[in-house]
């Protein structure tokens, strides 16, 4: 008889996680989604308004982000990622009417930092240097407590940087895990800092060629079907309780819990995990053609924004789309407010001053991601849970990653690789 591995939930861990699990001993992969749309935190979805696919939010990948290329190989989808020529990023500060790039050239050493031209305008190399220590950052630290905040390189490096990397301020966001992920990135590969998007979008990209993959390989894959509750039997789970059926566990069946954070706490008993979560919002306007005042710098498919309320403007066709990253601050203004402010932003970046606010579309995760704060990073469980036949996958698992896409895959293939092994 078949062996089932019961996963649970479809986002990027669920997914990896059923991607890499070998046919051993007639395994039968079985992926439960809550949801009618598969890719959780990652998804894409049609809007009415627009008549047109959108993604919930605009999701960078990086070059360093090895586990993420090796899916996207897996499931034959490498070339569903554009990236601009060179490695650059672009920014733009509304205050001061300041453009430049930071060039993040690296090889095996992150040599960017010695060249002007690769650095933000009127930062030196002392700047960086004395930025050094932030690799020595106790547990307990925060990013800002360790830099000048009134300083240039906070403003215009420190602060995107981390606020793109984390979704945490710097003043929470945890100093070391930002200096492990600079180590792990920055001095081991070769331009490990190249930006990329998908190309049409992340259901095109991430999702659905992964769904193909695995019913492909004879997985069976449910949506609508929500987890209520798990039924113990000490030490092992004895029954799946979904809103549709209850399914029975057997003997060597194993189950991977690939929900979120808060929904993991509320199925097993006394699990620690990271509370505090964090909102990235996203807006969309549709231009109703392609203007050519609004011009990105050398043709980039994205820039940063410094000194309003926009972090990033990410240009798809006739759509501009806006990332506004650790949101929680806008949580009480309503949608129309926070349109005003950005297309105010949008104006100054772009020096449209004539340009009418088009239509748009907010989209509001208010659990982005957890908070990756001191206090919130070493709440992070482990794989390993204390029933034998339950494990977990997800960006909130301790990979030593952030919560990333980066982070949500490893965490998948840690725990197939883990069963793989019996
Ligand atoms: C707007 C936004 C922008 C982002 N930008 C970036 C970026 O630029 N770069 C980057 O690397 N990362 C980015 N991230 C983070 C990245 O999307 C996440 O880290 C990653 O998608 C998390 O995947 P996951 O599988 O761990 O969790 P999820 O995607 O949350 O998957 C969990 C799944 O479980 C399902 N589920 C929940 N409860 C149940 C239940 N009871 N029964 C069955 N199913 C259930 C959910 O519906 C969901 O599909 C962004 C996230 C957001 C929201």
């Amino acid at each position: 008889m078949n062996k089932s591995i019961h996963i649970i939930g479809s986002g990027l861990a669920g997914l990896s996680c059923a991607i890499n699990l070998s046919k051993k001993h007639g395994r039968n992969v079985i992926l439960y989604e809550a949801s009618s749309l598969y890719g959780g935190r990652c998804r894409s979805y049609k809007e009415k308004n627009f008549n047109c696919i959108l993604d919930n939010g605009n999701h960078l990948i990086i070059k360093a982000y090895k586990n993420t290329f090796n899916y996207l190989k897996k499931i034959k989808s490498q070339k569903e990622l554009i990236a601009n020529n060179e490695t650059f990023y672009p920014f733009v500060d509304i205050k001061n009417s300041e453009f430049w790039s930071v060039k993040p050239y690296s090889y095996i050493f992150p040599w960017w930092i010695f060249f002007g031209s690769c650095r933000p305008t009127n930062i030196s190399l002392l700047d960086f240097i004395k930025s050094l220590k932030i690799f020595f950052a106790k547990k307990n630290q925060s990013v800002s407590s360790l830099l000048k905040k009134n300083s240039e390189i906070y403003k215009k490096f420190w602060k995107p940087f981390t606020i793109a990397v984390l979704n945490t301020h710097p003043d929470e966001a945890s100093a070391k895990l930002l200096s492990k992920v600079i180590i792990k990135t920055l001095f081991f590969s070769n331009n490990p800092l190249k930006p990329f998007v998908v190309k049409k979008s992340l259901k095109d990209s991430l999702i659905n060629p992964a769904i193909k993959k695995i019913t492909k390989s004879g997985g069976n894959i449910k949506n609508n079907f929500r987890l209520k509750k798990i039924i113990f039997n000490k030490n092992l789970a004895q029954k799946l309780v979904f809103n549709k059926k209850k399914i029975e566990i057997k003997e060597n069946e194993i189950i991977v819990l690939a929900v979120t954070p808060n929904i993991a706490s509320k199925i097993i008993p006394n699990l620690k995990t990271p509370k505090k979560t964090n909102c990235i919002l996203n807006l969309h306007f549709k231009l109703d053609k392609e203007y050519k005042e609004i011009k990105f710098p050398q043709n980039s498919f994205f820039v940063g924004v410094i000194g309003g309320v926009v972090d990033w403007i990410f240009r798809k066709k006739n759509i501009l789309s806006i990332t506004i990253s650790a949101a929680n601050y806008l949580d009480n203004l309503d949608n129309e407010k926070i349109s005003d402010m950005v297309w105010e932003d949008i104006k100054k970046v772009f020096k449209i001053n004539n340009l009418k606010k088009p239509k748009y579309k907010i989209i509001k995760e208010k659990m982005a991601t957890f908070v990756q704060s001191p206090k919130e990073i070493y709440r992070k469980p482990k794989m390993q849970t204390k029933y034998k036949n339950i494990f977990l996958a997800g960006d909130w698992v301790d990979t030593g990653l952030p919560a990333t896409i980066e982070g949500a895959i490893t965490s998948g293939n840690n725990v197939a690789n883990y069963i793989n092994k019996f």
